[in-house]
């Protein structure tokens, strides 16, 4: 089993019926992290943003791209907050550390005081990303993940199971792979996070585990290190 792992979860994996929040998706994801927090593991989660705004593609629309990517780091503390409205009625503690300030609604990202959350046996919630612009959350993943010094990375999919070597929802032939290098990720152009995010990894020596959230239990599987997903590692 992992002693400490970062979540990432898209905004997406939040959303639901056209909606950017379904109701029922965040109860049942507070539901099975519950789980994994009544297991003693260390979890801190990184959020995305996307069921709100994504800044590349608003500036492929005209948008400011600095200032389209503010907006989506506000869209990731919303998504943050969510969640962890929805942990604490599950009645789990949790604290959310956002990286552009804004201490009425949560605390400003220090690292020493996630540690020390983490510590204590509270989920730690990362919003506002790195707190800088052309960066993702999937980069935030692997630097929050490096400064917590977490054993992996669990990278949470809707619908699909791990990386394959074509989209398998356009390619029925397409091929998964059980595990991978960050080399062959990088040099084969997988869809798995930005190239800057996988950079990180590597260089960090970092492990990630891709897998399906649909399916229930996934997440505390793939922190006992029982999902079927694929691993990469450098
Ligand atoms: N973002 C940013 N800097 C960061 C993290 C995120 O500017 O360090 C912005 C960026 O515009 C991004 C948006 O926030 O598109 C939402 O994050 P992301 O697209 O990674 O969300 P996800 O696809 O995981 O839902």
């Amino acid at each position: 089993m992992y002693k400490r792992v970062l979540l990432k979860l898209s905004g997406e994996a939040l959303s639901g019926n056209g909606q950017p929040f379904d109701p029922e998706v965040l109860k049942s994801l507070a539901a099975e992290l519950k789980d994994v927090h009544e297991l003693g593991v260390d979890l801190a989660i990184v959020v995305g943003g996307g069921n709100f705004i994504r800044g590349k593609m608003m500036a492929e629309m005209g948008m400011n791209r600095a200032q389209a990517d503010y907006m989506g780091m506000l869209g990731t503390v919303i998504n943050a907050l969510a969640v962890q409205n929805a942990l604490e009625q599950a009645g789990v503690p949790t604290r959310v550390q956002t990286a552009v300030e804004m201490q009425k609604v949560a605390e400003p990202f220090i690292l020493r005081r996630a540690i020390r959350h983490l510590e204590k046996g509270r989920i730690v919630i990362f919003g506002a990303g790195t707190g800088s612009p052309y960066f993702s959350t999937d980069t935030t993943a692997a630097l929050r993940a490096s400064e917590i010094d977490a054993d992996v990375i669990l990278m949470a999919k809707n619908g699909v199971d791990g990386v394959y070597d074509s989209d398998p929802k356009k390619n029925p032939e397409a091929k998964k792979f059980n595990s991978l290098h960050y080399m062959d990720v990088l040099n084969k152009g997988l869809q798995v996070m930005d190239s800057t995010a996988i950079s990180m990894c590597m260089d960090n020596d970092i492990d990630l585990v891709v897998f399906n959230m649909n399916e229930k239990g996934n997440i505390l599987k793939a922190v006992k290190q029982e999902v079927t997903g694929t691993l990469i590692s450098k």
